[in-house]
């Protein structure tokens, strides 16, 4: 029986770690990256986890004959898609809108467009919660109103939404869209995590760098919001449940009947402040980590949360890995890394 999973920006942080969730629960993942933000050394990886050296082709999504030649190699044996290749940081989008634009909106499709002449109909998206904004209640659901986006990297994930949405209305299509909250940690082997060149672009590595003596403080943003303790509230989630989150969100698509579309918050559904992030990393490691509050980052939301219920209930997905076990992993990681260069 076929049980191929193509795994488009499958070298990345959460698609490394998806692809060995599809390997230990017995799929065979296809993965296509352009090795634009990633590395084959991951393959490697993956390998000494699994024991299985995941299937890679290099392909530009954004040329359709590429993409058409890989749907064409493996006619009738694609069970279904899970589409995580997107650029996607912030700063960058606001600086280069119609990079962001043209490839995350091209590629997707492109590969809608390769599913329906193939005749494959499940697809997974990776959306995001910043598809909320700032939400006017906590915990946010799923049915909340969609905000204009903070940025063009957001945008596109709105947009994407608004194509597969209006795709599974024309076409014989099964979609499931997963709005991530924010995703931290790293494997347990400590073999695959969040590869960055440059500085860092989430609150996590800041911390672990700041651990490790890369930095000397953490500069948080903001210390007067309206919260608790006046930093901000996130969802944060380990990078290996949202991995989980995947493979039920496959076999929940491939269970829907043709021209569906869903949506799932993933997400811990707990608010953590950015001190009680420092905090709980502190206890976790033993670390101490030296802090300022500084000014208030531009665009960012104050609180935002998930409400679980959807994915729970229909999905049955619950998170398994709680915040000391999400940040120790980031902090293993951040060793091992350290150790490797
Ligand atoms: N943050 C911070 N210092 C940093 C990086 C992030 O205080 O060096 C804060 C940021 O303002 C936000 C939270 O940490 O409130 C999470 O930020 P991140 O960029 O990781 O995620 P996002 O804002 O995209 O949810």
């Amino acid at each position: 029986m076929a049980n191929k999973v193509l795994v488009t920006g499958g070298l990345g942080y959460i698609g490394s770690h998806t692809v060995v969730e599809l390997i230990n629960q017995g799929y065979d993942p296809l993965i296509i990256d352009n090795l634009s933000n990633s590395d084959v050394s991951v393959l490697e990886r993956i390998e000494k986890i699994t024991g299985k050296r995941p299937e890679f082709q290099q392909v530009e999504m954004r040329d359709k004959e590429q993409l058409q030649e890989v749907f064409w190699s493996n006619n009738n044996q694609i069970i279904g898609v899970i589409h995580f290749a997107a650029v996607l940081l912030v700063g960058e989008s606001v600086e280069q809108p119609l990079h962001y634009y043209y490839n995350n909106l091209t590629s997707t499709i492109n590969l809608l467009e390769c599913m329906n002449e193939f005749d494959v109909h499940s697809i997974v998206f990776s959306s995001s919660c910043t598809v909320y904004g700032n939400p006017d209640n906590l915990p946010v659901s799923e049915e909340a109103p969609i905000k204009p986006a903070i940025s063009p990297y957001g945008n596109t994930k709105k947009i994407c939404e608004d194509i597969l949405r209006d795709a599974s209305v024309a076409h014989p299509i099964k979609v499931v869209s997963l709005r991530y909250f924010n995703p931290i940690g790293a494997h347990e082997s400590s073999l695959i995590g969040e590869f960055q060149s440059g500085p860092p672009h989430h609150l996590v590595p800041y911390i672990t760098e700041t651990a490790s003596g890369k930095r000397d403080k953490l500069n948080i943003f903001g210390g007067d919001w309206n919260t608790a303790d006046g930093t901000c509230i996130r969802d944060y989630i380990h990078v290996s449940d949202v991995a989980d989150a995947h493979i039920d969100a496959m076999e929940f698509a491939n269970k829907q009947s043709e021209n569906s579309f869903n949506v799932f918050n993933i997400g811990s559904g707990n608010g953590y402040s950015v001190l009680d992030m420092v905090n709980s990393f502190e206890k976790a490691t033993g670390i101490k980590i030296p802090y300022e509050i500084v000014e208030r980052r531009p665009g960012d939301v104050e609180a935002v949360y998930a409400d679980t219920t959807k994915s729970e209930t229909e999905l049955g997905f619950k998170t398994k890995r709680g915040l000391e076990e999400m940040l120790k992993s980031a902090w293993d990681w951040e060793q091992a890394l350290a150790k490797e260069s």
